[in-house]
């Protein structure tokens, strides 16, 4: 998917969000542009704090074994989990 390249505010009425190929309120986006958000290739223009949590192993010995099998979004009531998302997954991967 090559698109969303901006997430913007919730509700957002405007030109670019009445293009699906520009960009989308945070309220309507869907794991795909989460995640583009995530690898840096949409950017966060909603005006919102996202929290995104990582979950990833630690080998025996205690090196990062750098898989990353679960990275969720949450904002408000709102939950993604972008793991399928190679690009998203990468980014939020170890070294922390
Ligand atoms: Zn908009």
């Amino acid at each position: 998917m090559k698109y969303p390249i901006s997430i913007h505010a919730p509700g957002c009425g405007c030109d670019g969000c009445h293009r699906p190929d520009e960009s989308v309120p945070l309220d309507l986006a869907d794991e795909a542009a989460i995640a583009r958000l995530l690898a840096g290739a949409a950017a966060n223009d909603s005006g919102q704090e996202l929290m995104v949590a990582a979950r990833t192993a630690i080998a025996p010995g205690g090196t990062p074994t750098g898989t990353v099998d679960t990275v969720v979004v949450r904002w408000g009531g709102r939950t993604w989990d972008v793991s399928q998302h190679p690009l998203a997954a990468v980014s939020f991967g170890p070294p922390f």
